[in-house]
């Protein structure tokens, strides 16, 4: 697969989808040390017992998915180029704008105006339901570990590059030398927050997601529903108005009504086919 060495919308988008340029064993290598290190955590401070056939389930999930997702994005974003490429230039003015501001404010937006795109995302994720039958899969996992976090249906990455990597990279630009690290560290975020460990930030929840808040967006409890869809700042679920504390102590249930898919292959299907009676469905 070839894609351009400098895409012109670059940074942001070059490190959250750094994976593109690289063969799938560099990204094995990659992730691999960021989900062991999540799996000690999860040893050391479990915070309820694992499913093993949900774990095992996602690690084959995960093999194809990353496969069939690599190439669904490598061509969407070769289809988006028409599009991206007189964007780009349109909002140049504005992203060096964003450059004039000190290097680790930089990295702090980034990282912010990300997550807001994704926050709206993920929320329409749960509210339209031909969305929802694509995210559901990512949710229908019964137990949640570090291995649920690659749980997302192809389709999903898809979209987020439209709707998220996109938008937040016409916006702002990282410092030279800085996207690399700052995508491994986002990309390790993601399996902190799903980390089945008893890890909760406090009165910082509000601020920063921790394992406890994400938790709560996979709870089956209904006054968890359709709440914490940020990734990385919770500041802006408590800014719209979707924010649920984690109640000390407490790590609940996860998972939605409707039965797990009993093969890989019948999850890559998932959205496709009609939904079940007493599946979760979003409000
Ligand atoms: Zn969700
Ligand atoms: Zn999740």
């Amino acid at each position: 697969m070839s894609l351009p060495t400098r895409l012109p919308v670059d940074t942001l988008f070059d490190l959250f989808t750094h994976r593109l340029a690289s063969p799938w064993w560099e990204q094995v290598k990659a992730y691999a040390p960021w989900m062991l290190l999540v799996f000690v955590l999860e040893r050391l401070l479990r915070a309820r017992q694992p499913d093993a056939a949900a774990v095992w389930f996602n690690l084959r999930f995960i093999g194809i998915g990353i496969a069939i997702s690599l190439l669904q994005v490598a061509a969407g974003w070769q289809l988006a180029q028409p599009v991206v490429t007189p964007l780009a230039a349109w909002f140049a003015p504005w992203r060096a704008a964003v450059q004039q501001v000190p290097a680790w404010l930089q990295m702090l937006l980034q990282v912010a105006v990300l997550d807001f795109f994704y926050y709206w995302t993920h929320r329409a994720q749960h509210r339209f339901a031909p969305l929802w039958r694509i995210h559901e899969l990512h949710h229908s996992d019964p137990s949640f570990n570090v291995t649920t976090t690659l749980r997302v249906h192809w389709l999903e990455d898809l979209m987020k590059l439209a709707t998220v990597l996109i938008p937040a990279s016409l916006l702002v630009q990282a410092p030279a030398g800085v996207p690399l690290v700052l995508g491994w560290i986002g990309a390790a975020w993601l399996f902190f927050i799903h980390a089945n460990a008893r890890i909760s930030f406090g009165p910082l929840n509000r601020v920063l997601v921790s394992p406890a808040v994400h938790r709560v967006h996979h709870s089956v409890q209904p006054e968890h529903h359709d709440k914490n869809f940020a990734a990385y700042f919770s500041f802006w679920d408590v800014l719209f108005g979707t924010y649920a504390a984690p109640s000390a102590g407490q790590w609940p249930a996860v998972g939605t009504a409707g039965t797990p898919p009993a093969t890989v292959w019948a999850a890559q299907w998932r959205p496709f086919r009609r939904a079940q009676a007493g599946e979760r469905w979003p409000d």
